[in-house]
């Protein structure tokens, strides 16, 4: 029988890795991962800086939450955004395109 961690696996080894199935598998490489699946890995400890709002700057123009390539950048209730720091890289994209200059990016701490 297929399950879908099987599944996983015959694409992407690394994922049967993450959901601690016990299986042998020899990874070598990781290149194509099912379609989907990116939620199960919180990239967001690779980050070396992270993105910081300056609320009194925005005018929740939304140019930060279109550029992110990790949509990390969550709209809120109040028009501001927010970062969702599990999955955000610290690339610095939404700091380099704010047109208001709101965003900047500090060294995380570890
Ligand atoms: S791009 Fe800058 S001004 Fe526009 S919503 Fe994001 S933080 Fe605010
Ligand atoms: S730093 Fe990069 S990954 Fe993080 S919110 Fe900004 S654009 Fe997205």
């Amino acid at each position: 029988m297929t399950t879908e961690a099987n599944q996983d696996s015959t694409i992407c080894p690394e994922i049967l890795k993450n959901d601690h199935e016990t299986r042998e598998s020899k990874v070598t490489c990781c290149s194509v991962c099912k379609p989907g699946s990116t939620l199960k890995n919180k990239t967001g400890g690779w980050r070396n800086f992270r993105p910081i709002y300056n609320y009194e700057k925005c005018t929740k123009c939304g140019i930060c939450e279109i550029v992110c390539p990790d949509m990390s950048v969550k709209p809120r209730e109040d028009g501001f955004f927010e970062y969702d720091y599990d999955y955000c890289k610290g690339c610095g994209i939404c700091a380099n395109e704010c047109p208001e200059d709101a965003i900047g990016m500090i060294l995380e701490e570890k």
